[in-house]
């Protein structure tokens, strides 16, 4: 690609800031309204040439537009049917009807958040990825938007990412022989481009139940899950805290998280007590192997099908990370709160026990806090030019901080 490929309004991405956050969903977004509350100015607004130079934050975001994931999630999911959305931080939704899709509601209210506070998001930007600068004085935050790329010295990092990006497909022997469509939740739009198909639905979340009982209406439905999922009859606060303590002890120990609804179970509402009568919800164990036509069951007969839908769940987005060699011997990244144990430069917010529309908001708050703490600390500890405000005075230790 080559810069006439570039967006005709390809945005202006700072060389410095002293925080950057990647991802503008609820937990950056978060983020970003806890920095400037505590009065953190955009990155590139900030005034020049005085002494006590504002701190400086971006945010940074993938997107075309506002909504993070929620731009992309099917129609079909109305407020009525997401699990509960909590405000972003300090402004309320305004009155939403019910039946409406969230994929309308919640960008909307995402765009008029960023603007009404002045957020000043950056998009579209992918962060590929994120090193230790020289002497371990920042970090280096390289990002690339169709036709240009560059680096951003920061000092602190808030990894926001989510994990819609990062849909998990697990392999079965003979996957790759099929002959029918294959797809995952990510990529659903609708029911109707499954009609009249006989589709094997994988997955025992949320997700897979309730599009599993929207396909139904209008196709021949299989239902597979390794175990058995767990219905309960409601969910209170009390298994909600249970749930994201067991996540948070996970992370904390460097374990993959699990999804936080992994560990609470299913609900059954009137319309997947509805799905049931109708003997939609009749679970077989997981198939053993994928043919051509079809999938072989647990018992070994074949199962015709034509399309799999694997509604197996979303791993956390960071691989931009990579180069910060993170991972703990146990597969995840070992946390401490929202902070990466160790590292008091890299924060994830959204990322396990806070992988929810309250938990993010609490993380970004947390985040904040803690980075503001460790920038003052830091700024005590080291003379001017390295303990003066603002990234800027760091580059020089950074190495190669100019766009390209
Ligand atoms: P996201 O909304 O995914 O935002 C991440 C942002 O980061 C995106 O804009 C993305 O483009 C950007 N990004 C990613 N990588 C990069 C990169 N390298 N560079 C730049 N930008 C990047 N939670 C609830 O509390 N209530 C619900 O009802 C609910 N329903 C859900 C339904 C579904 C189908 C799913 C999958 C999840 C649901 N969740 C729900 C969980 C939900 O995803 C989170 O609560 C929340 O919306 C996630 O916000 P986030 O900011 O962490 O991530």
């Amino acid at each position: 690609m080559n810069l006439t490929d570039a967006p005709r309004s390809a945005p202006d991405v700072p060389e410095t800031a002293d925080v950057v956050v990647i991802g503008a969903g609820q937990a950056g977004l978060s983020a970003a309204y806890h920095l400037r509350r505590r009065g953190l100015v955009p990155a590139g607004a900030a005034p020049s040439g005085i002494d006590e130079a504002p701190r400086t934050y971006v945010v940074l975001d993938a997107e075309d537009g506002p909504g993070g994931a929620w731009r992309h999630r099917w129609r079909s999911l109305r407020m009525a049917t997401v699990n509960g959305i909590y405000d972003l931080p300090g402004v309320e939704q305004p009155g939403v009807d019910p039946e409406a899709a969230s994929v309308d509601v919640l960008p909307a209210y995402f765009g008029d958040y960023e603007s009404d506070l002045g957020l000043a998001v950056v998009r579209p930007v992918r962060v590929r990825r994120v090193e230790r600068a020289a002497d371990d004085a920042g970090l280096l935050v390289r990002w690339e938007v169709a036709g240009r790329s560059g680096v951003i010295a920061a000092r602190a990092l808030i990894s926001a990412t989510g994990t819609w990006t990062k849909p998990f497909w697990p392999y079965y022997p003979g996957q790759e022989s099929f002959r029918g469509r294959q797809l995952h939740t990510a990529d659903y739009v609708r029911a109707e481009d499954l009609a009249g198909a006989r589709v094997a639905v994988v997955g025992g979340g949320i997700s897979a139940v309730q599009l599993l009982d929207e396909i139904s209406h209008v196709a021949e439905t299989f239902w597979f899950t390794r175990r058995e999922p767990v219905w309960r009859k409601e969910f209170g606060p009390d298994e909600g805290s249970r749930a994201v303590a067991m996540v948070d002890q996970r992370v904390r120990e460097g374990l993959p998280p699990q999804s936080v609804v992994s560990v609470t179970g299913l609900i059954r509402t009137p319309s997947l007590r509805a799905a049931a009568e109708r003997g939609v919800l009749k679970r077989r164990p997981m198939f053993s192997r994928i043919v051509p036509e079809g999938v072989v069951t647990a018992d070994g007969d074949a199962l015709p099908v034509d399309a799999i839908f694997w509604n197996t769940g979303f791993r956390a987005a960071l691989d931009h990370l990579r180069p910060l060699r993170l991972r703990a011997p146990g597969g995840g990244i070992r946390m401490d709160a929202t902070q990466v144990a160790g590292e008091p430069r890299v924060h994830l917010v959204g990322y396990g026990p806070s992988a929810s529309t309250v938990g993010a908001n609490r993380a970004g708050r947390e985040a904040v806090a803690r980075i503001l703490r460790f920038l003052s600390a830091e700024d005590e500890r080291l003379p001017a030019p390295h303990g003066a405000r603002g990234a800027g005075s760091r580059r020089g230790s950074s190495g190669d901080v100019r766009a390209r």
